[in-house]
């Protein structure tokens, strides 16, 4: 039902990995696509790649120029020395190699759960379930679970949901929530799945105290 209303907008991953699924710029784009619009770390993704598209000239690479190549991205001075970071690191610990196992994942600077699950999704086609605010907010609001944190999300996700569906889901909910189940302002009367949402329904009838929004 998702599928009937999706739109026609590519997330930043999606494109991206369509044009390199190189785990290594799976993993950069991540880092960089934090509080960013898409369009924003799509364009400073390809900037950087264009120049440094390793660990080893990411690592050697001058901090200002990677700030200029990057600047399209919130906190551009911070990712910048983040990125760099994790390049040494890779270089230093893994040989100039992402690692593929969730743990090792997590060893690396400025890699949360989320991050770690993108690049098991998008950069090594392992299933996971990468769950940002979209999938958070989405799957609470259908009631599917009923969670504080996206990291419980994704335990209930991954307890519930078969391992087949759990590639595409990402995707499918982040162009969800970016155009149709909003944060603020959701499209509730014109959503497929209004008669099988309890926050939807109850923000139609006013129940919520929201239905003027
Ligand atoms: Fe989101 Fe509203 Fe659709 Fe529920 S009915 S999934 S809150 S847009």
């Amino acid at each position: 039902m998702l599928e009937s209303k999706a739109p026609e907008a590519v997330t930043a991953l999606d494109e991206l990995s369509e044009e390199s699924s190189d785990p290594f710029r799976v993993l950069i784009s991540t880092i960089l696509s934090h509080r960013t619009r898409d369009a924003n770390t799509t364009r400073a993704s390809r900037q950087l790649f264009s120049v440094y598209a390793t660990p080893q000239s990411l690592a050697e690479a001058n901090p200002e120029e990677i700030e200029r190549l990057i600047k399209p991205v919130g906190f551009y001075r911070v990712k910048s020395r983040k990125i760099r970071e994790v390049a040494a690191v890779l270089l230093d610990r893994f040989g100039g190699r992402v690692p593929e196992r969730m743990e090792d994942l997590l060893s690396l600077p400025s890699v949360g759960r989320k991050t770690a699950n993108c690049v098991l999704v998008y950069g090594f086609g392992q299933p996971a379930i990468p769950v940002d605010t979209h999938v958070h907010r989405i799957m609470n609001r259908l009631g599917f679970v009923s969670t504080k944190k996206p990291e419980e999300t994704e335990s209930q996700l991954t307890n519930m949901l078969d391992r087949r569906y759990w590639l595409e889901l990402n995707d499918l909910l982040v162009r969800f929530g970016q155009e149709i189940c909003k944060p603020i302002g959701p499209r509730c009367p014109e959503c497929d799945l209004l008669k099988h949402c309890p926050y939807g329904r109850a923000r139609i009838s006013g129940t919520d105290g929201s239905a003027t929004r």
